[in-house]
């Protein structure tokens, strides 16, 4: 049987293409490999291209991939996402290990292609390959308007107890950072009906604890096809639903979306963590104007102050740029006393990347590296401290985590997360004690703290 392979790189968004281009093959019959080990008939690598470095990895994976092409353990080499959606044909033609390229848009055309490229041929690289011209290899589309559904066959890459449930695909808010919109298209909702019989599907396995809410922009989920934002309609109908699912937890939301309706779904749900991603980038109006981000510093801190004040034991998590084009040393001050006094529970800093495709480029008075990189510094040693003294706080206290994988080579301990640390991103909780299981919630009681994990032992 013929096996395929696949990295995934990127975020969430990402890993949802991968596996419903992995669950329409598995469905077509070709076997799925765990890994590339001994030898797999193609490779897919689904890549990631919104700043430089996230290129940078995208291309050195293929170009590890490439060499293992030569040393036969891979046949055809399938590249898609992001990169092959900025670059297109020019991929195939500095790439020329690759033997197919797929746009974002393309998911639905992988079969074919793997299809065509298997066509007639006997063996590697033999020269009788007429099924797809090299140009043919190229099925990267300029409309964006690709949206998978509840009938897209899905082959899952995360643990069987968590889940990502993408309602929402592109982005319309064209911060002047970003060039996502560029590779992704216009924000385009899923309906309703679609997302709950996914989620109704997702919890028939009886192993799912846990829906994390993704999009590019989940708060305005709805506001393209019912005329308004249906955020708080959705969550509802998902925390309705009958199922082993005890955590819905809600990612990327904008800070310039929210509604009162959807603060009141927040407080009122009691399956929805009391957990926000809220990327806030920066809080100098100057800055933010200039990033196009549709809010300013008065309402970033009112909304907080809000989500705080309705949702209990809330965790913030933020994101912030350092170093936008023209950042003066007192707005890079004013976001600093704002970390300080806000004190974000989780906070992820960024480095300001210039994306020639992005509006920001052409701004004036880019920082120097060496401002950039001190600034990051300052940010992180901030954080470090802010989150070592909330993690203190926990000592002593149970806490309800979710069980995710043994901690390797040692018996009875496992990592976990709280409610407050989402999946690949946040910090984990070491557990130890008897009868642990990966997927099932345990009361942990903390006896130590570190910067970003907690330890503990089940009770
Ligand atoms: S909200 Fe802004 S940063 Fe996020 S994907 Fe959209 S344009 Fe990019």
């Amino acid at each position: 049987m013929t096996k395929i392979g696949i990295v995934s790189l990127g975020c969430p968004r990402n890993l949802v293409d991968s596996e419903v281009m992995l669950g329409s093959l598995k469905k077509e019959g070709y076997e799925i490999a765990d890994e590339v080990g001994d030898g797999v008939d193609l490779f897919i690598i689904n890549t990631c291209s919104f700043v430089e470095s996230a290129r940078e990895e995208s291309v050195d994976t293929v170009i590890e991939a490439a060499a293992l092409k030569r040393e036969g353990k891979i046949r055809y080499l399938v590249i898609c996402g992001c990169l092959p959606q900025l670059y297109g044909k020019k991929l195939l033609k500095n790439l020329p290990e690759v033997d197919a390229i797929i746009g974002t848009s393309d998911i639905p055309k992988m079969g074919m292609i793997v299809k065509a490229l298997l066509k007639d041929d006997p063996k590697p690289g033999s020269k009788n390959f007429p099924a797809l011209a090299r140009s043919q290899r190229c099925v990267v589309s300029k409309e964006l308007k690709y949206l998978y559904n509840e009938n897209s066959p899905r082959l899952y890459l995360t643990p069987s107890h968590f889940v990502y449930l993408k309602i929402s695909e592109g982005c319309d808010n064209l911060c002047s950072y970003c060039i996502i919109p560029r590779l992704r298209g216009k924000f385009r909702s899923r309906s309703i009906e679609s997302v709950i019989e996914e989620a109704k599907n997702l919890s028939l396995s009886g192993k799912i604890r846990e829906i994390n809410i993704i999009g590019q922009d989940t708060t305005l989920f709805g506001k393209d096809i019912y005329g308004g934002k249906k955020l708080p309609e959705l969550l509802k109908r998902i925390a309705s639903l009958k199922s082993g699912v005890k955590w819905i937890r809600l990612l990327y939301t904008h800070p310039a979306h929210y509604s009162g309706r959807l603060i009141d779904t927040l407080r009122d749900e009691k399956k929805i963590c009391g957990y926000l991603d809220l990327p806030i980038q920066h809080i100098s109006d100057p800055v933010l104007k200039k990033m196009n981000r549709h809010t300013t510093r008065k309402e970033i801190i009112c909304l907080i102050e809000k989500l705080r004040k309705n949702i209990p034991d809330l965790t913030l998590r933020t994101s912030v740029i350092i170093g936008f084009p023209g950042e003066t040393d007192k707005e890079f001050k004013e976001l600093m006393a704002f970390l300080e006094d806000t004190r974000f529970e989780k906070l992820g800093a960024f480095i300001y990347s210039a994306e020639d495709l992005s509006r920001a480029y052409k701004f004036p008075r880019h920082v120097p590296d060496k401002i950039k990189n001190e600034r990051f510094d300052e940010v992180m040693k901030l954080q470090q401290k802010i989150s070592a003294d909330i993690n203190r706080s926990y000592m002593g206290k149970i806490v309800n985590v979710l069980i995710d994988e043994p901690v390797e080579g040692s018996n009875n301990k496992f990592t976990g997360r709280t409610e407050g640390d989402a999946p690949e991103v946040d910090g984990c909780v070491y557990v130890s004690g008897k009868g642990l299981k990966v997927g099932e919630f345990f009361k942990v009681k903390i006896t130590d703290t570190l910067e970003y994990d907690l330890v503990g032992e089940a009770v």
